[in-house]
């Protein structure tokens, strides 16, 4: 190959970006990673999943420095949630079925966590260029055969491969060579967020819980990042866009009328430096690309996906993305699937697990809110503007959750979640309650005809299978195993590449035993 030509271009340096980049210089092949700014740079996102710090992490060969960052240890999260504002829990080891294995997370302060992830690609031969700003994709009609970017000098290049994958997050439109840009009506929301010093925490065991409290105008989180630093967002409907004339006076006013927040702010200021001290807004967050991929042009991260923070999911569905690509990428490479079937199977697993946190989040928002409040009175109204929004329930009702029924229609598919978020909290407590004993008779048998123990068995199955992998892989233990959905093709032997399996193939899943716990 010449001097600029490679076997992918990643455009990103954040989780998604550096994992992607890792995963296929790691099978061996010539990667070049872009990222416009100079790291460490600041970006949202703190509170990760078990999946991306016990899973991808330790596949990449990171866990261990990431575990000696000093991050703060997160167990789950803690609520106040619903018309009943008495704080609930959830915590990982006890919200997926009885078998999942016992994992925390971490808060992590972003600009620390993903200069993490970007030298971690470097040290495995990624070539990582920051100062380089992507300026174009260069379509020749056939392919899309490489980028043009601008460096840190101010030189404009040129650099050809075959695969070109775009990490480049939420605010660039590469997304539009691939498909279009769809967003969800239900999660139309708006986001400010600012960070503290000297916050109270929640009492222990709870202390690095993500705290999350509902009010009039929305919900607001508290998410511990050190002994000192504190992020604090306030989630509202969009249309509050239109009356924020004095941002800062409006943040302030939305916490003090958020009782639980404000009783843990009580001591606390807002953090004054250039980083910490700036607030900021986001909205347009809830969106699902129609495509994830187009020729040899592959979207993963925000650039293609991402759905209120509620839950956490971003890190975790960009990493998981970056590793399914990833694998993609090298399978076809390495010429033992053809590349339609492996870039199939990259978008089949992704829109799936991007459709489980959906539904999981229509629960969450689901459980019962006061009706006079604003927010959850509108949610009522997006609801049924949701059930009309065709062209986004096309991408998440094609793919089935365990537990529920296969929706045959979009009504169908909002009609089968009736009642899912009294449903999904009575088991969540009730599950927090057994200690993560057999579910209860409400968890299993309801009403709805939703069996919960199933949705969140599905729900958690890739979580759940990500550290099994990396289980596997620090035990020495190769997995050629592993469970596939709905194809054939399961997870090869170093985990770098797609294989041919068997559909009945023994999945170390559907047994999972103690050792893994
Ligand atoms: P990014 O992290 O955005 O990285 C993209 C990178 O690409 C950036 O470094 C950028 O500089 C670079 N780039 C952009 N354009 C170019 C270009 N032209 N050339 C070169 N480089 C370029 N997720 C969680 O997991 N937990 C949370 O608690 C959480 N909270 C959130 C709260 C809010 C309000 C919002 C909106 C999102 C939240 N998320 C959360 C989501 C999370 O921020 C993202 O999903 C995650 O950062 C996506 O990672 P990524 O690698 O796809 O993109």
């Amino acid at each position: 190959m010449s001097t600029n030509e490679y076997a992918a271009i990643v455009i990103g340096g954040g989780p998604g970006g550096s994992t992607a980049a890792t995963f296929i210089a790691k099978a061996g092949h010539r990667v070049l990673l872009l990222e416009k700014d100079s790291f460490p740079r600041y970006q949202i996102g703190e509170s990760l999943l078990p999946a991306t710090v016990q899973g991808i992490c330790s596949l990449l060969g990171v866990k261990e420095e990431v575990d000696a960052a000093g991050f703060i240890p997160k167990r789950g999260g803690t609520f106040v949630w619903g018309k009943d504002r008495t704080p609930w829990s959830f915590h990982f080891e006890r919200g997926g079925p009885g078998d999942t294995p016992r994992a925390s997370a971490l808060q992590v302060e972003r600009n620390k966590f993903d200069n993490i992830l970007l030298n971690n690609a470097r040290k495995n031969g990624v070539e990582v260029k920051e100062g380089a700003l992507v300026k174009e994709i260069i379509d020749d009609g056939l392919r899309f055969s490489g980028v043009t970017y601008k460096d840190s000098r101010g030189e404009t290049i040129t650099a050809m491969s075959r695969f070109i994958i775009d990490a480049s997050g939420a605010k660039t439109n590469f997304y539009r060579h691939v498909g279009e840009r769809v967003y969800s009506k239900f999660f139309n929301n708006l986001a400010i967020f600012g960070y503290f010093k000297g916050s109270k925490r929640l009492a222990s065991p709870h202390e690095g819980d993500t705290f999350s409290a509902v009010f009039e105008h929305g919900w607001i989180w508290h998410i511990p990042l050190s002994d000192e630093l504190t992020s604090v967002g306030v989630v509202l409907d969009k249309e509050y866009a239109k009356q924020l004339d004095n941002i800062d006076a409006a943040y302030e006013d939305f916490i003090a009328a958020c009782p639980p927040i404000k009783e843990l702010l009580e001591p606390a200021t807002r953090m004054a430096d250039e980083v910490y001290g700036k607030l900021r807004v986001i909205k347009d967050f809830s969106y699902n690309n129609t495509k994830f991929y187009n020729k040899d042009l592959i979207l993963i991260g925000d650039s293609a996906c991402f759905v209120d923070p509620i839950f956490s999911s971003g890190v975790h569905l960009s990493t998981y993305a970056g590793l399914l690509a990833a694998r993609s990428i090298n399978t076809t490479l390495k010429g033992t699937l053809d590349k339609d079937r492996s870039f199939l199977e990259f978008e089949a697993r992704y829109r799936k697990e991007y459709g489980n946190f959906y539904n999981f989040l229509m629960a969450f928002y689901d459980i019962d809110q006061g009706k006079d409040d604003y927010f959850w009175a509108a949610r009522k109204i997006l609801n049924t503007e949701e059930k009309s929004n065709e062209a986004f329930a096309r991408l998440i009702t094609g793919f089935s959750t365990e537990g529920i029924a296969r929706a045959e229609s979009t009504e169908d598919y909002f009609n089968l979640r009736k009642n899912f978020g009294s449903v999904f909290k009575d088991h969540i407590i009730n599950e927090e309650k057994s200690q993560g004993g057999p579910p209860t008779a409400a968890a299993t048998a309801s009403s709805t005809g939703i069996d919960m123990g199933q949705f969140m068995k599905g729900f958690t199955q890739e979580i759940v299978d990500l550290q099994l992998q990396a289980k596997l892989q620090q035990l020495g233990l190769g997995s050629n195993l592993l469970p596939n959905q709905s194809t054939s093709v399961v997870v090869s032997s170093d985990f770098l590449h797609w294989q041919e399996g068997s559909p009945n193939a023994h999945s170390p899943t559907k047994n999972r035993k103690s050792e893994y716990v």
